[in-house]
């Protein structure tokens, strides 16, 4: 087996993969906070974690993948620089909108969920949500109390990271240099400013919360950070393999997993912290707060593929920062689009893949490139070079559908042109929702485009105007 080398943020090098089990590997990623729809940025990370996944299993790994769910706790202030200050953003959501944060968790998992899908995401093994996990991280906030960790303020329990001396290695930064770093300190109860809290006391007064548990310390809620030490180690064990998350997540999220994690088993959280850059928007971070997010459902409106967003995500390593721009968008579309035209072609010219053979060479190459830190962009030039080449078609078609199990482009739905042909109530429908997006109504595009889904068909839209091809995954609705 081809070694398999990723850049570890802990110890900031390239390691050789040596799974703890055999040929598994447990994964685990930081999932999305619900309390509003995810942008186009955050998934940006999913898909670097999606591509993860898919390399491993490339390398014939077993991957059980976990990710939670933050449906409580996860404060304004965690990402401004102090942790533990601010209002929680799924109370927020839900007194600006007037809904219950239980059925805004429910609406934004989905819509998440749906966006994942359209991006042709694997759904982890586990999801799990942290309000199911309220019993767990009890007893890991008891765990550590009775070691000795904990504290107690006016507000909540608070880890001590003074008694855990690793604490910050991942940032490659140490205690004291975190101490005297440039964090404002707000909340002076605090005996060191990278203390963090493990549960929350809710408000006393009138001001009730909507989400709260009873615990050993008073009613309050857990901390954002202690969720995902509580699932990871429940689901994956301790240690585990890899655990993944956003550049964001190596300065405060992700130390104070470890912190907990390591003080409460006495062992490693896990080997290796893999973590994807940034996308900006001219040079900033895009974001919800920043005003420059967009969303998966605005780029559809504006008639780009949700599979034009993956490949252009393909097409910049996962640890540089990517700068979205409508023009590189386009570009990633026609890309797309030109690589379906080549599986299409090699269909028309009579090519089966179940009657080809996958090509050792291209597999060889692109996996050459996959195994170096995952790196895409090279590993897609190695496809491009290959549907450049003369080669059977079915050979080609085999060897394509087989890189596209990385790639994930959905490429086996790609139909020769003689199966484009569709019935006149499709036909018919195509054509009004050519009509609605001559007029810039793209809500009604969109929602012609759904019925023409739910008819067991997608919109190709290609080089000779749109086309509707019969979805292989569909359930044609009778
Ligand atoms: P959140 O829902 O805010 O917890 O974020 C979900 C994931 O998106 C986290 O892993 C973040 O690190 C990541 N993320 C946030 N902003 C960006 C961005 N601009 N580009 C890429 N990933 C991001
Ligand atoms: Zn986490």
């Amino acid at each position: 087996m081809a070694t398999l080398k990723l850049f570890n943020t802990l110890g900031r090098r390239k390691e050789e993969l040596k799974p703890l089990r055999d040929n598994e590997v447990g994964l685990y990623t930081c999932g999305p906070t619900v309390y509003d729809y995810a942008h186009i940025g955050n998934l940006r990370t999913y898909i670097f974690e999606d591509i993860l996944r898919r390399v491993l299993e490339y390398n014939n790994y077993k991957v059980k993948h976990v990710m939670n769910i933050t449906d409580v706790g996860h404060l304004t202030g965690d990402n401004l620089g102090d942790a533990d200050i601010g209002e929680d953003r799924m109370e927020i959501s839900a007194q600006r909108t007037g809904k219950s944060a239980w059925d805004l968790a429910k609406l934004y998992t989905e819509a998440f969920f749906k966006d994942t899908e359209r991006l042709n995401i694997l759904k982890p093994h586990i999801v799990c949500k942290a309000t199911d996990h309220i019993p767990e991280q009890i007893a890991l906030v008891r765990k550590l109390e009775a070691k000795g960790y904990t504290y107690k303020t006016s507000d909540g329990i608070y880890f001590d990271v003074s008694k855990f001396p690793t604490y910050g290695e991942l940032v490659g930064q140490s205690l004291k240099e975190k101490k005297a770093g440039a964090r404002v300190e707000v909340n002076p109860e605090k005996r060191n400013p990278a203390d963090f809290a493990l549960w929350k006391f809710s408000p006393k007064g009138a001001k009730r919360r909507q989400m709260e548990w009873e615990s050993p310390w008073g009613v309050g809620f857990p901390g954002w950070h202690i969720e995902c030490s509580a699932m990871s180690t429940k689901y994956l064990g301790q240690p585990f393999d890899i655990h993944c998350g956003g550049v964001d997540h190596i300065y405060t999220h992700h130390p104070n997993e470890i912190a907990q994690s390591e003080a409460a088993e006495g062992v490693k959280m896990a080997n290796f912290w893999l973590h994807g850059e940034f996308m900006t928007v001219e040079g900033r971070r895009m974001g919800k707060s920043e005003g420059n997010a967009y969303l998966l459902e605005e780029l559809i409106e504006r008639g780009f593929k949700p599979l034009a967003f993956r490949y252009l995500c393909l097409n910049t390593h996962y640890r540089i920062q990517l700068n979205f721009t409508w023009q590189a968008l386009e570009g990633a579309q026609t890309a797309l689009e030109r690589l379906r035209e080549h599986v299409r072609n090699a269909r028309a010219n009579g090519g089966e893949p179940a009657q080809g053979k996958v090509l050792p060479e291209a597999r060889e190459r692109f996996l050459v490139a996959l195994n170096d830190d995952l790196n895409l962009p090279q590993a897609l030039g190695a496809v491009w070079d290959f549907v450049r080449s003369q080669r059977n078609p079915s050979d080609k078609l085999a060897t394509l559908l087989d890189l596209d199990r990385v790639l994930g482009l959905r490429l086996s739905e790609v139909r020769r042109e003689a199966e484009l042909e569709i019935s006149p109530e499709v036909q018919e429908l195509l054509a009004q929702r050519e009509a609605a997006r001559t007029a810039k109504n793209f809500k009604e595009a969109d929602a012609l485009r759904m019925k023409i889904a739910e008819l067991g068909y997608e919109v190709l839209d290609t080089p000779q105007g749109p086309k509707a091809a019969k979805r292989s995954d569909a359930t044609p609705k009778p």
